[in-house]
């Protein structure tokens, strides 16, 4: 048979997907991995994946659910929904019911069927986490980017979102709140998720609180805005970040019972789309969710490694005059460059692309720009994931030479060294310029 050249078809892509590109957070991955093969020194600080392994006993659960190889209901296995909702109550004092829960492949995918499911615009703070505006476009939804300020951590100001709804107060909107933050880092405090909650709550908006990054705030003090907003917040939240369980692919959002509308539409796209999502990780995630010393023990550990690591860095990129927010939570810190602006244009750089192109051919060290979290493009900031290290190791230090000591520059250096070599990296690229 004749192979058809591709030349022979006609090119014509949806509208909405014409012109986009891969995620940025892949990308960046794929290059480094590249990078790697052909022999160069990478130091992966773009993807935001964690370092750690998936807890043993997670592991085991998942070892013994091997078997398990029927379709699950669309909404999620029911077990699992039952221990997520326990599970809300014990972390978050979230009161809810297990027919609040859908399990989605990732809640990446989760958010986009919302998305695509309820028609409103978007609102979203710049920064922002690179899929939302891509995933809003391709549902031909509008974009409204909420301009922060750097001084406020990047943070979306209740009066700014009050001015932005004022303009058209009937008009139906999602707003996405995630803290501890993808990129920036940081957190909101009580007061400032209250006062969040009443411009929500003026404006009927359906709030989606991305709180995957919720069990690594660096003091396991994290407040979801759910108490303060119940009727109209739905949580984001899965396995990916505090289980280093990206590649798992288990997400889930819990609903306010009021909203079950909102949840049973998006049931319907998942059952033509996904169908469910893999049966061996639901029936493991139950344990996940369960209550389990190993489990907390692995949290308060993760925890304490990388706020260590996060302060560091901030510590020492701070002292070359690079500004950023205050490690809070979750593995990343959003630098901002602005300090260099002349000496880089001396160099023909005037972006953050072409910041941290240059970066990355000079040292090695791979993040991702501002621009890929709706940015301007002239402005020098950059998102810096600090997570090239082994987190098997690492972990088995903390849980076990420094378990009564306080992690300390020798431990990063003695087991992050790659991250202790990044940081290095950058402050003699600076030096040098
Ligand atoms: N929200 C934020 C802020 C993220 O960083 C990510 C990246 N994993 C996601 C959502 C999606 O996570 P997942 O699909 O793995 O649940
Ligand atoms: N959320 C991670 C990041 O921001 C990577 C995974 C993804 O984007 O889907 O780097």
């Amino acid at each position: 048979m004749q192979r058809i050249k591709k030349s022979s078809y006609v090119v014509n892509l949806n509208l909405n997907v014409r012109g986009l590109s891969p995620s940025a957070t892949l990308q960046i991955n794929e290059r480094s991995n590249d990078l790697i093969q052909e022999g160069k020194t990478v130091y992966k600080l773009g993807l935001g994946q964690s370092p750690f392994p998936v807890p043993e006993i997670i592991q085991e659960a998942l070892r013994r659910n091997a078997h398990q190889k029927d379709y699950l209901p669309v909404k999620g296995l029911m077990p699992l929904r039952e221990s997520i909702a326990e599970f809300n109550y014990r972390y978050q004092g979230i009161k809810c019911s297990p027919e609040d829960i859908i399990i989605g492949p990732g809640s990446k995918e989760l958010i986009f069927i919302l998305q695509l499911v309820y028609y409103g615009e978007l609102i979203i703070p710049t920064p922002s986490w690179v899929s939302y505006s891509p995933q809003a476009r391709i549902a031909g939804r509008h974009v409204t980017w909420v301009p922060t300020q750097e001084d406020n951590d990047w943070r979306l100001s209740p009066e700014m979102l009050d001015l932005i709804c004022q303009k058209d107060p009937d008009r139906p909107r999602i707003a996405i709140l995630n803290y501890p933050s993808n990129p920036t880092g940081s957190t909101y405090p009580k007061m400032r998720l209250k006062k969040l909650a009443e411009v929500a709550r003026k404006y009927k908006i359906i709030l989606i609180s991305d709180e995957i990054y919720s069990l690594i705030d660096h003091s396991g003090n994290h407040t979801s805005i759910a108490q303060y907003y119940p009727e109209g917040t739905i949580i984001s939240s899965g396995l990916s970040k505090w289980a280093g369980a990206g590649g798992w692919r288990l997400g889930t959002f819990t609903f306010p019972p009021n909203l079950r509308w909102l949840q049973d539409a998006m049931a319907i796209v998942a059952s033509e789309t996904f169908t469910s999502t893999s049966a061996p990780i639901q029936y493991a995630a139950i344990t996940a969710f369960e209550d389990h010393k190993e489990i907390d023990d692995y949290l308060y550990h993760t925890r304490r490694i990388l706020k260590a690591l996060g302060n560091y860095m901030a510590t020492e990129l701070k002292d070359k005059h690079l500004t950023m927010p205050e490690p809070k939570g979750g593995f990343y810190l959003f630098v901002n460059f602005e300090h260099y602006r002349e000496k880089l244009a001396q160099k023909g750089i005037f972006t953050s692309i072409e910041l941290g192109e240059g970066l990355l051919k000079d040292t090695g060290v791979a993040i991702l720009p501002g621009v890929d979290f709706g940015r301007q493009s002239d402005e020098l900031t950059f998102r810096l994931a600090y997570v090239d290290f082994d987190g098997i190791n690492v972990l088995h230090q903390a849980f076990t030479e420094y378990a009564h000591k306080e992690i300390d520059v020798l431990f990063l250096q003695k087991y992050c060294p790659k991250m202790i070599d990044a940081t290095e990296q950058i402050r003699q690229w600076l030096n040098g310029l």
